[in-house]
């Protein structure tokens, strides 16, 4: 049985490994949604009752697929990029029809990079969900964030109920502050009974090697209630759920699971800054149109470069 938990003060329970979307989503492997939709529910049955996906990931089809005659208990969190109210609206009712919900559990700002300022700048979008939580429509709100300002902001806010940060035991992606910024911010926000669900505890596939002690440090984090974690095969839920289940997993098997996976340069994110293509030893990477591009056949998904980008455009999917 996969360890459950609750998130703060929200009355919502998840398991604390949750089902993290972006990776099958159109910015990463871009799985067909019959495809994705398999793993995710090879996920729910493997007992995960927690999926976090994002407007824009463009996920919500897996996910509806994956769920259809699914009875048990299952918790979908997502999130909308709106900065205004009347788009945040349009997010919510898309996100309700899409995913075949007459509620949903957990809508965020998607803020990753927004500084602190961001409920002043988007006041119109987080207005719209404290109005759809109020009618009954959202149960949670809140705020995901790589930015420790923006965790800090969050956390003495009494309209917010559920933070989703970045953390890895690496640092890598935090804004900010440092890996023990992060976390005494997180351990505050719990304080004050906000529910944190962590994101990119493998640091976008570059901590694979070290997966145990990598998982570890976040879940020993105070104050983090759950992770999710991004999975594009049966395989590697099996695996993700054996391990949060106290199990060892072999070298084989990790290697195993480890061969799927490759490289993506997310070309949204990527600003044309060049640091990465230095900074990998083996010429795996090039400046192609301002952006950076991996040559496969000579990368070894070393994860040199990732802790080199400044944008966290690159990630081993
Ligand atoms: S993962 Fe390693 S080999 Fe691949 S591009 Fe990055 S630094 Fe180069
Ligand atoms: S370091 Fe990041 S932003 Fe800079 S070129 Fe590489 S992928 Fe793009």
């Amino acid at each position: 049985m996969l360890p459950k938990t609750m998130l703060g003060n929200t009355g919502i329970n998840v398991t604390k490994l949750g089902f993290g979307a972006l990776v099958m989503g159109s910015m990463q492997a871009n799985m067909p949604p019959e495809e994705g939709a398999k793993v995710i529910r090879k996920a729910l049955e493997q007992g995960i009752s927690f999926i976090d996906t994002a407007h824009v990931y463009g996920t919500y089809e897996h996910i509806r697929k994956a769920k259809e005659g699914w009875d048990k208990e299952l918790v979908i969190a997502t999130k909308t990029p709106a900065s205004d109210y009347e788009k945040a609206e349009e997010h919510i009712k898309y996100a309700l029809q899409a995913l075949d919900l007459n509620c949903l559990d957990i809508m965020l700002l998607h803020a990753a990079r927004a500084g602190e300022d961001v409920f002043q700048e988007r006041a119109g979008a987080y207005q719209c969900l404290k109005d759809y939580k109020k009618k009954g429509l959202i149960k949670a709100i809140g705020v995901s964030s790589h930015n420790v300002g923006t965790v800090r902001v969050a956390a003495a806010r009494e309209d917010v109920d559920v933070i989703h940060p970045l953390i890895n035991v690496a640092g890598t992606g935090i804004l900010g502050g440092t890996v023990q910024d992060m976390a005494s911010a997180i351990e505050a926000a719990s304080h004050n009974g906000k529910g944190i669900y962590a994101m990119k505890a493998l640091a976008g596939g570059s901590l694979l090697e070290r997966m145990d002690e990598a998982f570890k440090f976040v879940m020993d984090l105070p104050g983090v209630d759950a992770v999710v974690v991004g999975m594009v095969s049966e395989a590697e839920v099996d695996m993700n759920c054996r391990i949060f289940q106290g199990e060892s997993i072999s070298e084989k098997e990790r290697k195993a699971t480890a061969r799927e996976k490759r490289l993506k340069i997310v070309g949204v994110y990527c600003k044309g800054c060049g640091r990465c293509v230095d900074a990998c030893p083996n010429g795996a990477l090039s400046m192609v149109e301002g952006k950076s591009s991996v040559d496969e056949s000579k990368c070894l998904l070393c994860g040199y470069c990732t802790p080199h980008c400044p944008e966290f455009a690159i990630r081993v999917i």
